[in-house]
């Protein structure tokens, strides 16, 4: 059952953009699509470009005087306002499953994620670092926050991709603009309702569109860096158009991760966490298993495993508790699953699955194709739905080459009970992010960065922390 407006209105104030510290509505408004209805939810205020430049003079405005302010006392603001966050964490959620479609349970999953991302930074501090002092000099390196951070987030994650780069750059000093996902701007919009009486007057602003004013902010001359989540081909547009102005950027984009399973593990018992780490959030994870390469002793009796898993898996509304697999989160994604799952059908063999809903909701039934040759559109592309191709191999060093040969590097898992084989085979594989035995750990601390055409930059962790600040090195001599 999905809420219906006036419930949600019960729940929520209005929604408005946040700029200079007011909450004020769009130059016009959009329709925000319930996914598991294809109908309107509600509508959500709209920016144009005359906001998109209030909004960046206005965190261009409150630059100097955040960025003067100690880390201390960035920290303490960042700390109330993950307490905003924890005290409405249920409404959140069930925000969050009604905008993008997941199952409730991981709509709370994503909240305590983002909640733990913003406490994360909270714990990180970047020092003054002496590099070489004697007696007649001292060279002290330090790190500067660059100024106005445009933050673009997808709408597969939109709040724990809009903390990564948030919680960064306001505690190092830095002031943001930030853009979610057309489809999914909800969360993010109720984001900077709570921000609005934490924070000053344009350190953090929220601004919506219908993916018209990416381009605008990217290229806007005060921003000074580009934190962006999205695809490949958008991460291109980006990377194209921050060049007349040589803005620091950080790009996560696309995958095409592959899962490597080795021979001698038991099909049975590793299924359960394949078929999880390829259709959890429907399949739209950056990082999700988009193709098991499996070795041949194994492969009949893993894709009857997970055949038997995708058969077995309830799929609807994500407010639903029975749920286990929400809808595709829009109807442009959904028309490109079916074509996937279409592509499967020609080239390989679907067993199981295959079937999407016409009942209005963007519902795909798991779908498991194998027999699919690596030139398959299914293969070679992120397919970024439920819908998993297993391949089969003989030769290690085949399959370690089949799963390096695409444009993306992001992540990529690797299963075995010889872990120092497994280990090896990870550290083979071209990516920037390699699990063993498990997957999706992501802890906030530790750095995650894409490689080949999945990335640029580091986001999370202390290497995440420094890539919104300005290497500055002051070399003191020590008489005039
Ligand atoms: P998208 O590239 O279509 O959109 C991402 C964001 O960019 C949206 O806010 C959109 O409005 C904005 N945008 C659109 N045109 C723009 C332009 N010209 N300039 C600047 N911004 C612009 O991506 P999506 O479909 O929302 O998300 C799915 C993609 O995101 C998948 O490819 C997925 O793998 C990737 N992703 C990557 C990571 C990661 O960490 N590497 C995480 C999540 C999702």
């Amino acid at each position: 059952m999905s809420a219906s407006p006036k419930s949600l209105e019960n729940e929520f104030t209005e929604f408005r953009l946040l700029i200079d510290g007011r909450q004020v509505p769009g130059a016009s408004r959009m329709d925000v699509i319930n996914p598991a209805t294809g109908k309107p939810l509600l509508q959500c205020p709209r920016a144009d470009r005359a906001q998109l430049d209030e909004a960046v003079a206005a965190a261009k405005a409150a630059f100097p005087g955040w960025s003067r302010r100690s880390w201390e006392e960035r920290r303490v603001m960042l700390v109330a306002l993950a307490d905003a966050l924890i005290a409405r964490q249920d409404e959140f959620a069930r925000l969050l499953t009604l905008e993008q479609g997941k199952p409730l349970m991981q709509a709370q999953f994503e909240i305590g994620g983002a909640i733990a991302m913003i406490q994360a930074f909270t714990q990180m501090k970047i020092e003054p670092k002496v590099l070489r002092e004697d007696a007649t000099q001292k060279i002290v390196q330090l790190r500067a926050p660059l100024g106005v951070v445009a933050a673009i987030t997808p709408w597969n994650f939109p709040m724990i991709l809009l903390m990564i780069k948030l919680a960064p750059a306001l505690i190092s000093g830095n002031t943001v603009v930030a853009k979610p996902a057309p489809t999914t701007p909800l969360t993010t919009l109720k984001f900077g309702e709570l921000a609005a009486s934490i924070l000053p007057p344009g350190v953090l602003n929220v601004i919506t569109d219908q993916n018209d004013l990416g381009g605008a902010l990217t290229q806007h001359p005060d921003v000074a860096k580009v934190a962006f989540t999205g695809s490949t081909a958008t991460g291109r547009k980006v990377m194209a158009s921050v060049a007349g102005t040589l803005k620091r950027i950080t790009l996560e984009l696309g995958g095409n991760d592959a899962a490597i399973i080795l021979p001698g593990v038991s099909a049975k018992e590793i299924a359960p966490k394949i078929f999880f780490g390829a259709m959890i959030n429907a399949g739209q994870v950056c990082l999700a298993i988009k193709r098991v390469y499996a070795h041949e002793s194994i492969y009949e009796e893993l894709c009857a495993e997970l055949a038997k898993l995708a058969d077995g898996a309830v799929v609807g509304d994500g407010l639903d508790p029975k749920t286990e697999i929400g809808p595709v989160q829009n109807k442009a994604q959904f028309e490109k699953v079916k074509e996937f799952i279409a592509d499967g059908r020609a080239h390989g063999k679907v067993i199981a699955g295959g079937k999407v809903s016409e009942s209005g909701g963007y519902f795909v039934s798991p779908t498991i194709v194998r027999d699919i040759p690596d030139d398959a559109r299914l293969v070679r592309e992120e397919q970024f739905g439920p819908v998993t191709p297993v391949l089969k191999y003989r030769d290690l060093d085949d399959a370690i080459a089949r799963a390096n040969g695409t444009e993306y590097g992001l992540g990529g898992t690797v299963w075995g009970n010889d872990l120092a084989q497994a280990y090896e085979v990870a550290a083979r594989m071209d990516s920037g992010t390699v699990w063993v035995n498990k997957h999706l750990d992501l802890p906030p601390d530790i750095p995650f960065a894409g490689a080949k055409q999945s990335g640029l930059g580091t986001e999370m962790g202390h290497e995440g922390l420094e890539e919104f600040t300005q290497l500055k090195v002051i070399h003191v001599a020590k008489s005039a």
